[in-house]
């Protein structure tokens, strides 16, 4: 697959000249780049600290501590179906905050965008940008602009950082996680990886692929009030999907993270995408699904409580941890054998974040 520029995700849907597109003197500190961010950038999103175009964000903290996160954007196409560069930009961040058991607050956005970007595309990303942030309640509150040259690029690139504040005891993290525990996951695995494999491969699929980025904040609050005590890990199951999740913990723990096939939400859609393609939905990225390591007598209450929020009313218990054995993670296939699940070496799929 190729991983070269893709004209196509630039290609604006209607006709342009020169001066609806990004040049390089909008990246150059002066009049230019002072319009472009007023006009894209500030009419869209609404706090003190950003509007005064200050060198720095100066935030009220409610005392005790932080989370802080980042990540860059760097998916081709730009756009596919369930999502978009904008999108990803926001919820992935706020889904590595909610995770680690904070409720996001504050996003940085820093854009770094190709000369000859319509503006029409800027803006329907900076759009999406605003529409995900206003989602998650989370207010870009600084922010950067540069530009640079024609090939020097794909399109744009989007970094966010994301600061959330603890309102409630966040989970112990994986070394805690013992023998017996059940592990959930939150939805159905593996469309992002391939919604966005199939965009950039003009794959016209039948059914069609979507990809699955949703915020998970929501339904992070939901768990850890219904059963913060019992709650042990949270990871959202981004590159590498839901294996390199389990491979990681089972590191940290020590134990085997033992799944059942039968029990692994998977859509018709990605199912029949795999076999075409021959790619194992356990290491096809999500970017809207997470897995969740709990206390197993607390696993129907910590069901009920995913289940109650639209994003993971899919959730489902795929299996327990056990003491360690032939593998790290190991399958018990739908014929009834169990089987080792390899852990994921590099990336099937570049550049689907
Ligand atoms: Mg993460």
């Amino acid at each position: 697959m190729s991983d070269s520029i893709q004209p196509r995700s630039m290609v604006c849907p209607v006709s342009i000249d020169d001066q609806q597109c990004v040049t390089l003197a909008h990246g150059e500190g002066a009049r230019a780049t002072r319009e472009l961010i007023r006009q894209h950038v500030l009419s869209r999103f609404d706090h003190p600290s950003l509007s005064s175009l200050g060198d720095a964000a100066v935030l009220s903290v409610s005392g005790g501590r932080v989370a802080m996160t980042t990540d860059s954007f760097v998916v081709s196409p730009l756009f596919f179906p369930g999502g978009d560069i904008g999108k990803l930009a926001v919820y992935g961040t706020v889904n590595d905050l909610a995770v680690s058991g904070a409720v996001p607050k504050w996003l940085s956005l820093s854009l770094i965008v190709e000369e000859g970007l319509p503006l029409t595309i800027l803006d329907q990303i900076l759009d999406s940008i605003a529409a995900a942030a206003a989602r998650c309640d989370v207010s870009v509150v600084t922010g950067d602009t540069k530009v640079v040259p024609r090939g020097a690029a794909d399109g744009i690139f989007i970094n966010t950082t994301g600061i959330g504040e603890f309102e409630i005891n966040p989970p112990a993290g994986p070394a805690s996680i013992r023998c017996g525990d059940a592990l959930i996951v939150s939805g159905p695995i593996g469309s992002h990886g391939l919604s966005v494999l199939a965009a950039r491969e003009e794959l016209f699929l039948e059914p069609p692929l979507q990809s699955d980025s949703a915020p998970l904040h929501g339904a992070v609050a939901e768990l850890l009030s219904a059963a913060s005590d019992s709650v042990r890990a949270v990871r959202d199951a981004t590159r590498g999907g839901l294996s390199a999740v389990l491979h990681e913990w089972s590191a940290e723990c020590g134990l085997t993270m033992a799944l059942r096939e039968s029990q692994i939400p998977i859509s018709q859609e990605v199912r029949g995408a795999c076999e075409l393609l021959g790619i194992d939905p356990l290491y096809s990225a999500n970017e809207g699904t997470m897995v969740v390591a709990v206390d197993s007598l607390a696993v129907e209450e910590c069901l009920a409580a995913l289940r109650s929020v639209p994003e993971t009313c899919e959730a489902a218990c795929i299996g327990v941890v056990v003491e360690s054995g032939t593998a790290p993670v190991t399958i018990e296939r739908l014929l009834g054998t169990r089987q080792p699940v390899d852990e994921p070496t590099g990336s099937q799929l570049p550049r689907i974040c």
